[in-house]
Order: C-alpha cells, then structure tokens, then sequence
C-alpha cells in the first residue's frame, strides 16, 4: 500500500504537541515534544531543525499523538523511549529502574579517577581490579566503570531480579557482558559465596536514599518510578550505613566506599563512617550545583 499523503509538517506538530505539554504544565515541554517526535520519526533530535518541513505519514502522526498521551500521564521521556544517556553511553531502561541521574556521573568519575589516576596508568591496588555495584538498577554505575576502567572486574547486586534483567541486557548491549558479574540479593548479602574477602578495590553505590518526608513531594514522573529504588528508610539513610557496615571485610586494604547521597545527607553519612565504623580517610565531594553529592570512605 501507497504511504498517506502527508498530514502535517514535523514544526507544526511539534509546534502543537509542545503547546499541548505546556498546557498540562510538564516541565520541559517543548524539549520532551523534540525527543518523542525523533523517537517516533527514528531520527536524532537535530534531525528536525535540519528538515522542519517533513511530512509526517498518518502513521506517524497517530503514533506521535500516542506517545504524547503517555507523556500526559507524567510517565517520564525516558520510559516512553525506553532508553537515557548516561556517561555518553545508551541505556535502555524500563519501570523496573531507576532512570539514571546526570549527578551519579558525579559518582562514577570519581570513582574512574581514584582507579586509574593518571588516565590511563592503573594504580596496582588489586590483581585483578574487582569493584562491586550495589543497587545496579539499569547497570549504569556498573557498566560505565566496566567501559572506562578496561582492566576491572565488576560485581552487580540487586535485590530486584527484575532490574538486573535490565542490567544484564546493558552490559551485553556494550559487549561488557564477559566482565560484569550480576548477583540478586539484599545488599552486599550475595558476595558472602564468592571468596571477595580484602579483595574489592571500591563498593560502589547509588543506593535508595529519599527519606519518608521527601518520598512525599517527589514529581509526578519521579513517583512512576520504582519505590523500591527511591525509599531509604525514615530519614533516607538505612541503605548508606547498612553498605558502610557491610563493605569494610571486603575492602582491600586501600580500598574505599563511593556512595552517592542526598542533599542533606553527606554529613550525616560521613560521620557515620568516621566515629561509628572507623573509616580513616572519609572525604565529601560535590556536584555541578555545588551540592555535596559523593561520599568516600576509605580504610
Ligand atoms: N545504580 C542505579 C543508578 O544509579 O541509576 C540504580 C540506583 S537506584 C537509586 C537503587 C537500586 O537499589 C534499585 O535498583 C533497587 O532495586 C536497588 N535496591 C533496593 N533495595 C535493595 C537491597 N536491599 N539490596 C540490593 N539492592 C537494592
Ligand atoms: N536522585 C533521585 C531523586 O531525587 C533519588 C535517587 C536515589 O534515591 N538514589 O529522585
């Protein structure tokens, strides 16, 4: 069958679908209008500045409107396209995840810098390098190091069997399949079988941590998300002390935590590292708004 003539130009619908957002007072209105009409057209973004005159077929067209119906509901970009850029890499995602945060990039260079500090030259911590991920979620965190940090051996934990199927298809999505080890299970719980004793370089974590109060004022797209990647406890922080706790028999002797943290949250996390578990080095790193982001503990 003959494609449909035409309906509609992409600047126009764009045009219309960006006011139709708006209307509904979605943040990023006209940007989320840009990305869905690519992802429907399966074209980059730059695409439609180059071809504002395309015309799209009446399957597009239905489609287009389609996927803006989702978007209505609030369900966020990244699950309508099933996938969010992180460390420059593609993930695909799903309800089963956590969608990744340009802030746990602050996480992961830091990690990336502290394991091979000189670009390129590896410290010789451990032979081989092994570095866990606790909470992989859409293996982000996992997959990421596993790219840039060529030498590493990575274990993934999560207690959502659900999200490591995501995990898993991402490390094989980037050929990372043969270096990332996938565990299901409570937090470090699942390492106990695998012989790591002083064998991990760095644990590595961006773990559940809004408290009950901030659980309560999340977006409409942050609460389609998966409460079990969100909710931390009381006040946000049973999944922070509880990795602390368990990671120290792990560590190599210069070996550290790297846990992402909530914007209140990283004295609360450091001193618990420091007067209760007795990290020697403990150290606060913050983010591009200059919020402190990252806490490392070492021995
Ligand atoms: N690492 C991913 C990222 O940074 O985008 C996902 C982080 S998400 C904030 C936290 C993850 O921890 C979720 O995937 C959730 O399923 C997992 N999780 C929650 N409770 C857990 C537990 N007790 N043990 C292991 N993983 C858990
Ligand atoms: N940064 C996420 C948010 O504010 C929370 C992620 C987490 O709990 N680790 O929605």
């Amino acid at each position: 069958m003959a494609e449909p003539i035409g309906i509609v130009t992409a600047k126009d619908a764009l045009l219309a679908a960006a006011g139709r957002l708006r209307e509904a007072d979605i943040p990023s209105a006209r940007l989320d209008a840009e990305v869905l009409l690519a992802h429907v057209l399966g074209v980059r973004r730059e695409y439609l500045y180059a071809h504002p005159e395309r015309r799209l077929s009446f399957n597009e067209y239905e489609r287009y409107q389609a996927v803006l119906e989702q978007r209505l509901t609030r369900l966020p970009v990244a699950y309508i396209t099933g996938k969010k850029e992180f460390m420059s890499l593609e993930f695909t995602v799903d309800q089963h995840v956590l969608i990744p945060r340009p802030e746990t990039e602050v996480l992961v260079e830091e990690v990336i810098s502290r394991v091979r500090p000189c670009g390129g030259a590896f410290l010789p911590l451990a032979n081989p390098m092994i570095i866990a991920d606790i909470g992989t979620g859409s293996g982000a965190i996992a997959v990421s190091i596993a790219w840039f940090v060529e030498d590493a051996q990575v274990i993934a934990t999560d207690i959502s069997g659900d999200a490591l199927d995501v995990a898993r298809a991402n490390a094989r999505k980037h050929n990372l399949g043969h270096r990332i080890k996938f565990l299901q299970g409570d937090l470090l719980a699942p390492l106990a079988d695998e012989g790591l004793e002083h064998r991990l370089t760095a644990v590595v974590s961006n773990p559940p941590y809004l408290s009950r109060r901030a659980m309560a004022s999340v977006t409409p797209e942050v609460a389609l998300e998966p409460k079990s990647a969100l909710f931390g406890g009381e006040a946000g922080l049973d999944f922070s002390f509880a990795i602390l706790e368990q990671a120290r028999p792990y560590l190599v002797p210069d070996g550290f935590v790297a846990l992402e943290v909530g914007y209140d949250q990283a004295e609360a996390v450091a001193s618990f590292a420091k007067e209760e578990l007795g990290y020697g080095k403990v150290e606060v790193i913050r983010d591009l708004a200059g919020i402190e982001r990252v806490v490392i503990a070492g021995q």
